[in-house]
């Protein structure tokens, strides 16, 4: 028996002015064969295609790596790269002969300039490929903006259950396991999708704790019925302005079709009864600032419009000019910014440097900051390692050439040429930067941060600042594309599952 694994990932936030191109993807990677094998499993990714080859392995069937693909998020997916990834992706499964099942593993909220439900329609391509009857499980990120295409491709949906997302190998383990079982005759996957009309906060996303936490002890105790394959939730990724953007819940059974519509109506029921309270918590830059006064160190505050794994710029200087002005010591800050990377490189070490640093990418990420300080050191190769499961399950990061510059208050700043995803405390440590020498860490990002950083942090603080990834989605961002009503938008919506 041969099954198939497909990975091509995006997660598009059509609110940011850069869009993604083929390069983005070329950046990360774009693999086809056992290329793909040794970028997941070599590396010891904590990553779904790591645990499907594992789950396969383990089951004595062969997997069969097609083609692996994802880039950091920008914005939506340009044409020619959307086109020619599905090409390619198509080719390697054409060309990789008779296959018994498939692995898929899309993010869930890729959005392409003229496919707006991107991972509907290259599901929707590989099941007409492969025809009605070959078993395919797919994968999600609780960030996807679930669509019924998605769902009406594949025969089973599961979705990771952390968020941060800490348990990624732990569902392509799962995955294998269901497609190895139906290969053994020993189920028949059907699922049912049901999309109560809310879009949940990404401030409120945090499954480990409420709103979230109660929610997902209900999908657990529905896991655990009888009859029971699967069952997700998808939080939804606020960002993509598409018709499918919000919350919904996929339920898989062992063939009753009614019992999977049943069990995804009540949960979709309790997730919209809940609907106020995942309106999440909005503070500003000034009330987080005057209470961080008061509390030890170090105090992380956590950039929710500069999310760098949400599509934000990562140049954002909203936060730090705050700091600045007040004249706060002992902080933490990373901006990317590759032209004053470069002029702090050729200052060196122990030089004295005027910057003129970040907010560069576009106007809604605030001005650029005028520094003044000391070059503390520079890294022409800024690669650094993570052993332990992290969100997105990444072991090896690079952010390019780096300059850790220091104010004569203390303020340090990471300049890095490429976005860094803060989901490692590596990214201080590996420039011997002490996390507990900070009073305040900034940080661009909302949960993804919390398994790295909560263990260094005396207090983790969100911060609703403007941006393509702000927090205050209902003042502040124009959809065209969003289905209606959709709560919070239509606050009097009523709904009521079928
Ligand atoms: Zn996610």
């Amino acid at each position: 028996m041969r099954v198939g694994i497909i990975c091509f990932q995006h997660e598009s936030n059509t609110f940011c002015e850069v869009p993604t191109t083929y390069e983005h993807f070329a950046s990360d990677h774009v693999l086809t064969g056992e290329a793909v094998r040794d970028f997941f499993v070599a590396s010891k990714a904590h990553h779904e295609i790591r645990g499907m080859f594992e789950g396969l392995d383990a089951a004595g069937i062969e997997a069969v790596p097609l083609f692996s693909s994802r880039a950091m998020p920008f914005g939506a997916i340009v044409p020619d790269a959307f086109d020619r990834l599905v090409g390619e992706l198509m080719s390697a499964l054409r060309d990789a002969g008779q296959m018994d099942g498939l692995l898929v593993a899309p993010h869930g909220a890729a959005c392409a300039v003229e496919h707006r439900d991107a991972d509907g329609y290259w599901l929707s391509l590989v099941r007409e490929h492969v025809g009605p009857a070959m078993p395919v499980v797919c994968t999600l990120d609780p960030h996807a903006n679930l669509s019924q295409a998605m769902v009406d491709a594949c025969d089973a949906t599961i979705i990771y259950r952390t968020n941060p997302h800490l348990d990624q190998r732990q569902r392509g383990l799962e995955a294998a396991d269901l497609v190895v079982r139906m290969l053994r005759g020993e189920c028949k996957p059907t699922q049912a999708l049901v999309m109560p009309p809310i879009a949940i906060n990404i401030q409120a996303q945090r499954t480990g704790q409420e709103p979230c936490l109660g929610l997902y002890q209900k999908v657990e105790a529905v896991r655990q019925r009888p009859g029971v394959l699967s069952a997700s939730v998808a939080l939804g990724f606020p960002y993509a302005d598409t018709h499918e953007m919000g919350s919904a819940v996929v339920v898989v059974t062992d063939d009753d079709r009614a019992l999977a519509g049943q069990l995804a109506a009540e949960l979709a029921y309790e997730m919209w009864s809940r609907r106020e309270a995942y309106k999440g918590v909005l503070r500003t830059i000034s009330d987080v600032l005057d209470e961080a006064a008061q509390l030890d160190g170090p105090v992380s505050l956590l950039d929710m419009g500069d999310n760098v794994g949400g599509g934000g710029p990562g140049d954002s200087t909203l936060i730090a000019q705050a700091i600045l002005d007040r004249g706060l010591r002992d902080v933490f800050v990373c901006i990317c910014d590759p032209a004053c990377a470069r002029e702090a490189i050729g200052a060196g070490a122990g030089a004295r440097v005027s910057l003129t640093l970040g907010a560069k990418t576009d106007n809604r990420h605030g001005a650029p900051l005028h520094i003044d300080g000391v070059v503390q050191s520079v890294h022409e190769d800024a690669r650094y390692t993570e052993t332990q499961p992290r969100h997105g399950g990444a072991t090896r990061f690079d952010v390019g050439p780096t300059a850790i510059v220091a104010t004569d208050d203390r303020v340090v700043f990471q300049i890095t040429s490429r976005r860094a995803f803060p989901v490692t405390i590596s990214q201080l440590t590996a420039f011997a930067l002490d996390p507990q020498s900070f009073h305040l860490i900034v940080i661009k990002g909302v949960h993804a941060p919390a398994a790295a950083y909560e263990p260094f942090c005396s207090h983790m603080r969100h911060i609703n600042t403007p941006g393509d990834s702000t927090a205050d989605m209902v003042a502040s961002l124009t959809y065209h594309h969003r289905r209606k009503p959709l709560y919070p938008w239509e606050q009097d919506a009523t709904w009521s599952p079928r």
